[in-house]
């Protein structure tokens, strides 16, 4: 067996857990065959011993003893003497410290695919080392979630799982099969229930776009279904970003996928929220890769005002939704209100005018755009 590496962090977190310490319980995806998501691709799915983690958190917990109480930070790593393997896990634990050390993110992409066990050992060790911690959460695919019994999901969250975040991408059967997801909307139901029925909270992500313009209609309509059964505490919107190199549909023989407009997303979005009875949901867009930030608000109360900011943007003359569309993936803009703003509205029409955009090839433009920065691997 491989002796004990030092300090591991992965790659990625969702953007509500900013403030949270990255404690890696696994490496890289276990499924990795999402048509869509490049993020593990060609990366190895292992598990970290237990020991390992815990090795970890002692590492994190011995930093952040020291530093309590003297924390500067004015002081830099150079100022330390510290080991070249000791400067990551001091810079986790200074900037947790800073943050607060309020919460904890299990990386990678499904910590619920280790023995029940074994995660378990882990929380109880955070929870013996950090008992001010208020969440730990964690990404986890639906397909492990459902393989585990009631009761083992219940002692997960008697040891400190609080929440789960979920990528439910979509509850189309159709989709799910052609982007390869591994999972249907039976088991997404049921791994989201079982989430709720153990107390955890549950965050599930829906992906705008996923459907293209084919199967926009289907998705919108059977996730919003899936989410009427499973009623998750947070619905969070990202939007479908991808490299027309990508065969998205692979898994189809018949179908292959044309990206959607911006409008059609929107509409996608409107249908989906209208489909959404009997749920007491946030509903978020709390990503700066989605057009429609502004979207955030409490299910049941918030239903008719989120409903009215899409038509709004829908029944934008075109071009005034041009110059929104524009500004918002060039940075210009966060909000449609920003729209308001007279010195950046002359930037963007600057931007317009000197790229010859119109409402006639904004779509296909902003789509070059996006294809140019994904490829360069700027943000877009
Ligand atoms: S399960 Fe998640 S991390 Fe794994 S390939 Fe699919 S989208 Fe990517």
């Amino acid at each position: 067996m491989q002796s004990y590496q030092g300090f591991e962090q992965g790659p990625i977190r969702p953007p509500s857990e900013a403030s949270s310490l990255l404690l890696r319980v696994t490496r890289n995806c276990p499924w990795n065959r999402c048509t869509f998501c490049s993020v593990y691709k060609k990366q190895k799915f292992s598990l970290r011993p237990v020991a390992d983690v815990i090795a970890d958190i002692d590492a994190v917990h011995r930093f952040t003893t020291e530093l309590h109480g003297s924390f500067d930070p004015r002081i830099e790593l150079a100022d330390h003497q510290l080991s070249p393997s000791e400067w990551s896990v001091f810079a986790a634990a200074r900037n947790w410290l800073a943050e607060g050390m309020r919460s904890i993110f299990l990386q990678d992409a499904d910590s619920l695919v280790i023995r029940p066990e074994n995660l378990i050992a882990i929380l109880s060790h955070i929870k013996m080392r950090f008992p001010q911690v208020e969440r730990i959460t964690s990404y986890a695919r639906s397909e492990s979630v459902a393989r585990i019994s009631d009761s083992q999901l219940a002692e997960i969250a008697a040891s400190g799982l609080n929440r789960i975040h979920i990528g439910m991408e979509t509850a189309s059967d159709t989709i799910l099969q052609m982007i390869n997801k591994g999972a249907s909307k039976e088991t997404h139901i049921t791994a989201g229930l079982k989430v709720k029925t153990a107390g955890i909270e549950l965050s599930e992500y829906v992906l705008t776009g996923i459907g293209g313009r084919e199967f926009s209609r289907d998705h919108a309509i059977e996730t919003a279904d899936a989410l009427n059964h499973i009623n998750p505490d947070f619905v969070r919107f990202r939007t479908l970003h991808l490299m027309d190199s990508v065969n998205l549909f692979a898994g189809s023989e018949l179908y292959r996928y044309q990206w959607a407009s911006d409008v059609d997303q929107a509409e996608e979005i409107l249908l989906l929220l209208k489909g959404l009875y009997g749920i007491t949901s946030r509903v978020r867009s709390d990503h700066s890769y989605n057009l429609l930030q502004e979207i955030d608000g409490d299910f049941p109360g918030d239903k008719v005002q989120l409903m009215a900011t899409l038509q709004h943007f829908i029944d934008l003359p075109p071009q005034e939704r041009t110059i929104f569309q524009v500004g918002k993936r060039t940075g210009h803009f966060v909000r449609m209100s920003d729209m308001d703003k007279p010195g950046r509205r002359k930037q963007v029409e600057e931007i317009c005018s000197q790229s010859g955009i119109t409402s006639e090839n904004v779509d296909e433009q902003l789509h070059e755009m996006i294809q140019q920065r994904m490829k360069s691997g700027m943000p877009y």
